[in-house]
């Protein structure tokens, strides 16, 4: 040791009192109640066989959950955003061009993810309020001829969801791949990535799959192996879809070390997986729904709108709702905050100022959830009111 004195001193990291909150955001959600012991279960390494075997327990969870029987179904250590960083920059090099049908923020990071990577990005935008025809997206493929189409299936920016079926046949029709952003979408809303021809899919573990953010599935088609296979170019080290289905031994050969996966968030998304296999997605699909339906319905009877005018875009997961402009809407999530514990979310990129967003997801997509965050939002409206309007 030094004579020296340390130059900085012990942080002082204490303790303070807080309360989960019911969480009615776009996410994340709060955790199935079996997260807790999965996430203290035994810290497992590559030395043991059972590490090989949750690996496996997951891929298959995850093929179950994407409906794909492809091989390259794996998950990548970060949050959705490193879904999105994998799918991009394993698909397209530099030069390529990548069309994105842009209609909230998740488009707007996947062109400057593509930017970066000196991916030529194309924006085809629509109003955040609406979804794109697949007429619209097939002149776009035919005249800029992509190597790949990034869309967003459930957006939680704008609470749209957006029709996918019929658009990997056009997709290949004209040479492109077909990218899609599942993250506030997967096990709420019908996806079937290999009925659908979806080539590359991301989604998180903190939305729908109710456990905690920080380990994001990927899949990938036998079309976007074979580009992976082909390409040209070289993606980051740390999402080499490459290396990483090394690692999670994809084809049934290899136990390699790449980097080291976070036992808790590799037993949660077991545990989540699980979850979903017991219920059954068609289930999962219809909890939502229901839990979703009764929310909208006790939002007719309040003073709000719906930001998204058509009931059939409206994604499931997340409602944004539009208060009437005497309302100050911090003050709305203030009081829903303060007297209920319930947590719901500002506007989000285009929404900001525009809407609320109110998510019921995971383990929260219940009628019980939906009635008190209903009887939360109508007390907040009413209360407000007096003392404002
Ligand atoms: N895509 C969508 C549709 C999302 O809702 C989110 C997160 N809200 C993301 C991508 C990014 O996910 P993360 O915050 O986990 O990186």
């Amino acid at each position: 040791m030094s004579g020296n004195s340390l130059t900085v001193s012990p942080a002082r990291i204490v303790d303070r009192e807080f309360k989960q909150p019911l969480l009615c955001g776009p996410g994340p959600a709060n955790y199935w109640p079996a997260m807790n012991d999965a996430l203290t279960k035994w810290v497992i390494s590559p030395m043991d066989d059972e590490y090989f075997w949750v690996l496996q327990d997951i891929r298959a969870g995850l093929q179950y959950a994407f409906q794909t029987s492809s091989p390259l179904v794996l998950a990548v250590s970060g949050a959705g955003h490193s879904g999105m960083e994998t799918v991009i920059s394993n698909l397209l090099g530099r030069g390529e061009k990548l069309l994105i049908a842009s209609r909230g923020i998740w488009d707007e990071r996947a062109c400057s993810m593509a930017t970066r990577y000196g991916i030529t990005p194309i924006v085809h935008s629509t109003a955040m309020t609406s979804t794109f025809s697949l007429s619209e997206l097939e002149e776009q493929l035919k005249v800029h001829r992509p190597a790949a189409l990034f869309i967003t299936h459930g957006d939680s920016s704008t609470g749209s969801v957006q029709h996918l079926p019929g658009l990997g046949d056009l997709c290949h029709q004209y040479g492109a791949l077909l990218i899609v952003d599942t993250v506030v979408s997967l096990v709420a809303v019908p996806f079937e990535m290999d009925r659908w021809g979806a080539d590359a899919v991301y989604t998180s573990l903190q939305k729908g799959l109710s456990g905690p953010a920080g380990i994001t599935p990927v899949a990938f088609s036998a079309r976007a192996e074979e580009k992976i296979k082909n390409r040209k170019h070289e993606p980051p080290f740390y999402f080499d879809m490459k290396l990483l289905a090394q690692q999670w031994n994809c084809y049934g050969d290899t136990r390699s070390y790449h980097h080291t996966l976070s036992p808790p968030l590799l037993w949660a998304l077991r545990c989540s997986l699980q979850e979903l296999c017991r219920e059954g997605l068609e289930q999962s699909w219809a909890r939502h729904t229901a839990a979703t339906a009764r929310f909208h319905q006790r939002l007719q009877t309040m003073p709000v709108t719906f930001l998204i005018p058509k009931p059939e875009d409206r994604l499931v997961t997340v409602t944004t709702v539009v208060i009437p402009k005497e309302y100050d809407q911090l003050a709305v999530l203030k009081h829903i905050r303060d007297k209920y514990n319930i947590v719901i979310f500002r506007g989000l990129g285009p929404t900001v100022g525009v809407a609320l967003r109110i998510g019921l997801m995971g383990v929260n997509a219940t009628l019980q959830v939906a009635d008190q965050v209903a009887d939360a939002l109508e007390d907040a409206l009413l209360t407000l009111k007096k003392g404002k309007l």
